[in-house]
């Protein structure tokens, strides 16, 4: 079956190709005036990133791997100086090229380096889980942590081709593909209902990375993505929103992450703040409750929490309002109108917010 490919419209358009066995066409979206290109990969990924390294050799590029930390603690301003040492020491110049191999916090890492290497050299990424094809690969967003708090430091650099092979996906721990799949389905809930329609009517076949049924949610959640973080925005898509309803259930999502000391995975968090958000929407008059046992049966049955009982609401607002204070925003939950329709709540009700929180204990 030939790949899928989704446009990201922009200033410099770029491809992400979906399919399988696709790895090596990494190396076909390597810019030609690349005569280097460094391979950045998460260490249990060393085989793969070997496959891109031997598809760059045989068109005569000169292959620098450099192994990245996997874990989100490890997205540091000292790894990112060991990389540009790296780079440097290896003649890295601005018409050279990166590729990375492997999670979210690869990709972030990689992409950062790149974006300020010479003030941006290009890079192809190469997405290996669940999460990272349907989110961090997508839209350029890159960074790293501070003590302060997540991705503080970064910026935008589009990828040059976005490569996700879905084979990848076959020896993924299933709490991670699941964590993954929550992202796909906030896709459904803010764009693309029939994501939700594809899940709701077999679920297994979903948890399945073989299945036709996954292909199409992760085509479908990635042109989600495509079409918010293009300049040109898509016609079902509202323009002042933009990427903000890409934060449907996060709000509430990064509290406990946080409160949790990021211990819980980021889909999971998703998950229990989709329902959060779903019940909100309800007590502000905007769905109907329903929708909160609509949310809450379909993640159960992806095998995803829909509920959280550590901390109270008010150590979660404590820790919102902190995120807010450094990102200097107000305090504002993505809410549906109806199945694929977001809008932005600011403010609102504390009794909403108590009732909605309810919903989730
Ligand atoms: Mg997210």
């Amino acid at each position: 079956m030939d790949p899928d490919i989704v446009v990201v419209r922009g200033e410099k358009p770029y491809n992400v190709v979906i399919g399988r066995h696709i790895v090596p066409q990494a190396a076909l979206h390597v810019p030609d005036t690349a005569l280097r290109v460094a391979v950045f990969h998460a260490p249990a990924m060393i085989e793969t990133a070997r496959t891109v390294a031997q598809s760059l050799e045989v068109l005569g590029r000169e292959v620098l791997m450099i192994e990245l930390p996997d874990a989100e603690g490890a997205k540091t301003a000292a790894v990112a100086a060991d990389c540009w040492e790296q780079l440097g020491a290896a003649g890295f110049t601005r018409t050279d090229c990166a590729v990375a191999v492997g999670g979210g916090a690869t990709t972030d890492m990689a992409g950062f380096v790149a974006a300020t290497w010479l003030r941006g050299i290009p890079i192809v990424q190469v997405p290996t889980t669940l999460l990272a094809m349907v989110d961090a690969a997508v839209g350029g967003k890159t960074g790293l942590n501070t003590t302060a708090g997540k991705n503080l430091v970064g910026s935008i650099h589009p990828p040059a081709a976005v490569i996700c092979d879905l084979t990848m996906l076959t020896t993924l721990p299933p709490a991670d593909y699941a964590a993954g799949l929550a992202e796909a389905i906030k896709a459904g809930f803010i764009v693309d209902p029939e994501i939700l329609r594809i899940a709701e009517t077999d679920p297994v076949a979903v948890l399945d990375p073989t299945s036709a049924q996954l292909h199409e949610i992760v085509l479908r959640a990635i042109q989600v993505k495509a079409d918010v973080v293009a300049d040109d925005l898509g016609e079902s898509i509202d323009r002042a929103l933009g990427r903000q309803i890409l934060n449907y259930g996060h709000t509430l999502a990064h509290a406990i992450e946080r409160t949790e000391d990021y211990t819980w995975r980021h889909g999971d968090a998703v998950a229990v703040g989709m329902v959060f958000a779903a019940a909100l929407s309800a007590a502000a008059g905007k769905v109907p409750a329903e929708l909160v046992l609509r949310t809450r049966a379909l993640l159960t049955s992806l095998g995803l929490p829909t509920t959280y009982r550590g901390a109270d609401l008010r150590v979660l607002i404590e820790a919102m309002a902190l995120d807010k204070k450094t990102r200097g925003d107000s305090l504002r939950f993505v809410v549906l109108e109806g199945l694929g329709q977001a809008s932005i709540l600011q403010d609102p009700d504390p009794t909403w917010l108590a009732g909605a929180f309810a919903e989730v204990q």
